[in-house]
C-alpha cells in the first residue's frame, strides 16, 4: 500500500508474529491455493491482504436479557483510564461497536472485545511514549482496525 503519511516504514518493521494456526488438511490446501492465486504463494501477504480488505460490520449479540432477538450495532464512545508512565490519563475511544436491543433499548458491551481494546491501547500508548509521539485524549475505534501504510 502507498504510504499515507503514517509511521515511516523503518519504524514499522515486521518483528511480530501471529500464533501458529491449527488447520485441517483441506483448510491448509485452501489457504495455500488461494495465496498462490492471489499473492504469488506468499501466505503472509495473503493473510495481510485479507485483513486489510475485511470491511465487514460486526454482528450484534443474538439475544438480549429481555428475551428479544432484535438487536443492532450502535457505535458508542468508551472512556478509558490509562496509566501512562505512572501518570493517570483518560482517553475517549470513539465509535466502539455495541449491541443495542430494538425492544428495550439496552446497550450491551462485549467483555472480550473490551479486554482486547485495553491490551491494544496499552501497547499503542507504550509505542507512542517510546517514539516520542503525543498521547492523545481521544482516538477513533476504527484506527485500531487499520494500518497507516
Ligand atoms: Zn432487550
Amino acid at each position: 500500500m502507498a504510504n499515507k503519511g503514517g509511521r515511516p516504514q523503518s519504524d514499522n518493521p515486521r518483528t511480530f508474529s501471529l500464533p501458529e494456526i491449527r488447520l485441517t488438511r483441506e483448510e491448509k490446501r485452501m489457504i495455500q491455493m488461494k495465496a498462490q492465486l492471489h499473492n504469488g504463494g506468499n501466505v503472509s501477504a495473503y493473510i495481510r491482504d485479507l485483513a486489510i480488505n475485511d470491511n465487514r460490520t460486526p454482528k450484534p449479540v443474538e439475544t438480549c436479557s429481555c428475551g428479544s432477538e432484535s438487536l443492532h450495532i450502535v457505535n458508542e464512545d468508551q472512556h478509558l483510564l490509562l496509566d501512562v508512565a505512572g501518570t493517570d490519563r483518560s482517553l475517549t475511544l470513539k465509535g466502539v461497536p455495541r449491541s443495542q436491543c430494538k425492544d428495550c433499548g439496552q446497550i450491551m458491551g462485549d467483555f472480550l472485545l473490551d479486554v482486547q481494546i485495553e491490551s491494544v491501547i496499552d501497547e499503542e500508548m507504550l509505542w507512542r511514549l517510546n517514539h516520542r509521539q503525543p498521547i492523545p485524549d481521544e482516538m477513533e475505534f476504527d484506527e485500531l482496525l487499520s494500518v497507516t501504510h
